[in-house]
């Protein structure tokens, strides 16, 4: 089967002013998928955010509220927490106190400049590795199973 090529932008409408927002990149892919909880978006006309049901795709005339409630409504309360903003700071913060406390141990006998930087270092380190942690580990493979696709920018 021939992978399906991903769309570079997708374009959605603010219905209240009417004017079309195109969106490419990291925010096509998180405004395009259904388990990123996402509860506003930009309209570049008014410049400012407003709540996902003011706005519509403009191929399909889909209010992406419903895009997100049509996606989403077979998914359980549990996957929708593992894909959650609240669920991925948890990770990030428990990995980063971890690592930053492995590393702390480490270090504990050098002196007080070593200690926080190291302490410092562990921290990031561990936020990234949590980040990836949720990504990998629950998000992406959660948001495939939910939505049938690896890649939410395929969706309509
Ligand atoms: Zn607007």
């Amino acid at each position: 089967m021939p992978e399906q090529e991903i769309p570079e932008s997708r374009t959605y409408r603010h219905v209240k002013c009417g004017n079309d927002t195109v969106v490419s990149g990291q925010p096509f892919e998180l405004v395009s998928n259904p388990m990123s909880s996402m509860e506003q978006t930009q309209c570049s006309s008014c410049g400012a955010m407003f709540p996902m049901s003011d706005f519509e795709w403009l191929d399909t005339g889909e209010n992406i509220r419903d895009y997100y409630t049509r996606y989403t409504k077979d998914a359980t309360d549990v996957q929708h927490f593992l894909c959650s903003k609240k669920f991925m700071v948890g990770i990030i913060l428990i990995a980063a106190v971890l690592t930053a406390s492995g590393v702390y141990l480490l270090v504990a006998n050098d002196s007080i400049f070593t200690r926080v930087i190291c302490l410092f270092g562990g921290f990031m380190i561990g936020a990234m590795i949590g980040m990836a942690v949720f990504v990998i580990g629950f998000a992406n493979p959660i948001k495939r199973k939910v939505c049938g696709v690896a890649d939410t920018r395929l969706l309509t």
